[in-house]
């Protein structure tokens, strides 16, 4: 898939969480969804860590280790903003329990949705890298494509609708609340 796709793809998945949120967790998520879905590949083409650990184009980036991983440092960090409230000059914006929960399941869904995305390409993605490079395609032969292929518009197109109903439904919960 292309960026835009995968960002786009990010912040679709995470809407069930995000949903029944209040908008300023709701929006985290949305970020983290489309931080997450942009991860991998921002990974492999764009950071230091590309040149640092000579990282190839789909490769560890793309395995479950960088998930969980990422998942982890955020849920780590969240958690120390807790301890220590006086990180934000005393003001107590800590976030709250549940928050951490949807924060930190809205990075993991975005990473998962750009693995899940690129399993369903001609490349497929190896997400036991670097412990096995077992390779997993999420469809058959026949419906694989390039990453800019056909299905690269379909994602887009299928995550846009989503994201547009997601939005109504949002809005229409906040309007109606008394
Ligand atoms: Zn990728």
């Amino acid at each position: 898939m292309r960026g835009v796709t995968h960002t786009l793809l990010g912040a679709a998945v995470v809407l069930p969480i995000a949903v029944s949120r209040e908008p300023a967790v709701a929006a985290g998520c949305l970020w983290l969804g489309m931080v997450g879905g942009g991860l991998p590949d921002w990974l492999d083409l764009r950071s230091d860590f590309k040149t640092q650990f000579r990282l190839k184009h789909r490769g560890a980036s793309h395995s479950l280790i960088v998930l969980v991983g990422c998942a982890a440092l955020l849920y780590l960090g969240l958690i120390s903003l807790q301890g220590s409230p006086a990180a934000f000059g005393g003001t107590a914006v800590a976030p709250k329990d549940s928050t951490v929960a949807a924060w930190v399941a809205a990075l993991a869904l975005g990473i998962g949705s750009h693995l899940g995305s690129d399993a369903c390409t001609f490349a497929g993605i190896r997400p036991l890298l670097p412990f096995s490079q077992w390779k997993v395609w999420l469809l058959p032969r026949f419906l694989r494509s390039r990453s800019d292929g056909y299905l690269d518009t379909v994602v887009r197109v299928l995550a846009l609708v989503t994201l547009a109903f997601g939005f109504v439904v949002y809005a229409g919960r906040w309007i109606a609340r008394p």
